[in-house]
C-alpha cells in the first residue's frame, strides 16, 4: 500500500488530500535535512518518517547525516545542556572542533546544499554548516528539537550569532522561542499512529501483559511510562498510587528504560525501588529499549495514565497514550499543558495529593473515564499526529517561498495603520 495511503487511513482521507494540496506548488522542488545521527533519539525517529512521506508527496528530498569526533560531539552535548539551562563552559578549542567539523562536512556537501530550495538544519550539532555555504541558493531553517526556555546565556550567545543568518527558525513550544532577526514558527512534536509504539495490537498481545508481568487482571492498572528521572516525579507517583488506593484497590506499573549513559537513572530507579519497599502491587519495570511493542501493549492495557512530570519539554509519552485512548493525569508543566486539557482530555494536576483524588474520581466514574479517553484520542488525532508536523512543515515551506508579503505578523506593529 502506498505510504500515505496507510496513513489516510489512521488521520483521516482529508488529511492526506489537505497534504497533497498543500504540496503542489512545492513538487519537484530539492529539500535537504540534515541532522547529525541516523539512528537514536526522537530527532532520527521523526525523519525516517517525515523524508519518505515528503517523497511521496513529490518532493525531492535528501537526509543528510554530518560526520563528527568524539571531541565534537563532547562539544555539541555541551550546547545542548546548557540550552536546556546548565552551566556549562567550553573551552575555546571545543568551539574551534565544532567550527572545523562543519567546515570539513560543508566540503562534503557543499553541492546539495548549495543547490537545495530548502535546507532544513536539526539542532545545534550541524547548524555552523550554514557559515561555509556562501552561494546558498535555498532558504535555511533552523529546527530547534530542544528545550532552551532558559538557556545558559554565553553559550546561546555564540549559537545566536550562527543561528541569525538563517531564515527562519523553528521551536517545538512557545515558550522556547528565543529573539531572532527572522520569522520564527512554532511546530509541536508528533506521533507516528502506524509505528511499533502506537499502533493497533491484537487484543491477545494486549493481555499478554497481565501474564508477562505477573499483574493481576481483576485490579485496576494505573501505569507511568518514563525514564527513571526525578523530573518525570516517580516518588510522586508511588504516593499518590498509595493515597487512591486508602479508597480504591489498585496496581501500579512504573515502566522505564534501562540505565544506559544516564549515571542518575540508576541512582533513581534505586530510589523508586526504596519507596516501592516489595510492595506485591507496585511493578518497577526496566524495559529494553527497542521494547515499543510492550509500552504500546501495557498503555493499552491501563485503565488511567499518568505522567506526573514535574518539568517536561513536550512529553510524548503523554500523547501515546491519549492515542490509545486513556485519559491522562499530568503534571501542570511544560509540553504537558498543551495536550491534557484539563478536566476535558484528563487532568492536570500539582500534587501526589492531586493525583490521588483524580485516579479516584475516574475509576468511580467509568462513562467519564471512557469519555475523556475518547475525546483524548480525537484530540491526539487532530492535533499530534505525524501528518499534522507535515502539514506545518509544508506550510511554512510555502510561507518562506513566497516571502512575507502575505503573512500576518502578530509580533510587528501593522504599518499600514
Ligand atoms: N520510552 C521508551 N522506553 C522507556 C521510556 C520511555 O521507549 O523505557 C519512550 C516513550 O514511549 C516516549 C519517549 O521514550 O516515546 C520519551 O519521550 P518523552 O517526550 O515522553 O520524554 P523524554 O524522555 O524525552 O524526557
Amino acid at each position: 500500500m502506498e505510504l500515505l495511503d496507510a496513513y489516510a487511513k489512521v488521520a483521516g482521507r482529508e488529511v492526506v488530500e489537505h497534504l497533497h494540496q498543500l504540496s503542489e506548488p512545492l513538487k519537484g522542488m530539492k529539500v535537504v535535512h540534515v541532522n547529525s545521527t541516523r539512528e537514536g533519539g526522537g530527532v532520527a525517529e521523526l525523519l525516517r518518517k517525515i523524508v519518505p512521506m515528503m517523497e511521496a508527496l513529490g518532493l525531492d528530498v535528501k537526509w543528510e547525516v554530518i560526520q563528527g569526533t568524539n571531541r565534537f560531539f563532547q562539544c555539541t552535548k555541551g550546547f545542548h545542556n546548557s540550552l536546556q539551562g546548565k552551566t556549562v563552559v567550553l573551552p575555546e578549542s571545543a568551539i574551534e572542533e565544532y567550527e572545523r567539523i562543519n567546515g570539513e562536512n560543508a566540503e562534503q556537501l557543499r553541492d546539495t546544499l548549495r543547490e537545495a530550495d530548502f535546507v532544513f538544519i536539526h539542532d545545534p550539532q550541524p547548524a555552523a554548516l550554514i557559515r561555509y555555504i556562501e552561494d546558498r541558493k535555498g532558504k535555511w531553517i533552523w529546527r530547534c528539537h530542544i528545550d532552551c526556555s532558559r538557556p545558559y546565556r554565553p553559550v546561546w550567545k555564540y549559537l545566536k550569532g550562527i543561528v541569525a543568518g538563517y531564515d527562519a527558525s523553528i521551536f517545538s513550544l512557545a515558550e522556547f522561542a528565543q529573539p531572532l532577526p527572522h520569522p520564527q514558527y512554532i511546530i509541536a512534536p508528533s506521533i507516528d499512529p502506524l509505528s511499533e509504539k502506537n499502533m493497533d495490537l491484537p487484543q491477545e498481545e494486549i493481555d499478554h501483559v497481565f501474564d508477562e508481568f505477573n499483574l493481576k487482571r481483576e485490579l485496576p492498572l494505573i501505569l507511568q511510562v518514563s525514564r527513571f528521572d526525578r523530573f518525570k516525579d516517580p516518588l510522586g507517583v508511588i504516593q499518590a498510587f498509595r493515597e487512591a488506593r486508602k479508597m480504591v484497590p489498585l496496581q501500579l506499573v512504573l515502566a522505564g528504560g534501562g540505565a544506559t549513559d544516564d549515571p542518575e537513572g540508576d541512582i533513581v530507579l534505586e530510589e523508586v525501588r526504596r519507596a516501592a519497599n516489595g510492595d506485591p502491587d507496585i511493578h518497577i519495570l526496566v524495559l529494553p529499549p527497542d521494547a515499543h511493542r510492550t509500552i504500546n501493549a501495557l498503555q493499552r492495557a491501563a485503565d488511567i495514565v499518568l505522567q506526573k512530570s514535574i518539568k517536561e519539554g513536550f512529553g510524548l509519552t503523554v500523547s501515546e497514550a491519549m492515542w490509545k485512548g486513556k485519559p491522562v493525569i499530568g503534571g501542570d508543566t511544560g509540553g504537558i499543558r498543551l495536550q491534557v486539557i484539563d478536566h476535558y482530555t484528563g487532568f492536570r494536576v500539582k500534587t501526589p495529593e492531586g493525583a490521588a483524588l483524580r485516579i479516584r474520581y475516574l475509576l468511580h466514574a467509568e462513562e467519564k473515564r471512557l469519555e475523556m479517553g475518547e475525546r483524548a484520542r480525537r484530540f491526539v488525532k487532530e492535533n499530534f499526529l505525524v501528518t499534522r508536523h507535515l502539514r506545518e512543515y509544508l506550510a511554512l515551506m510555502i510561507a518562506l517561498f513566497h516571502g512575507l508579503k502575505d503573512r500576518i505578523d502578530l509580533n510587528s506593529p501593522d504599518e499600514s495603520s
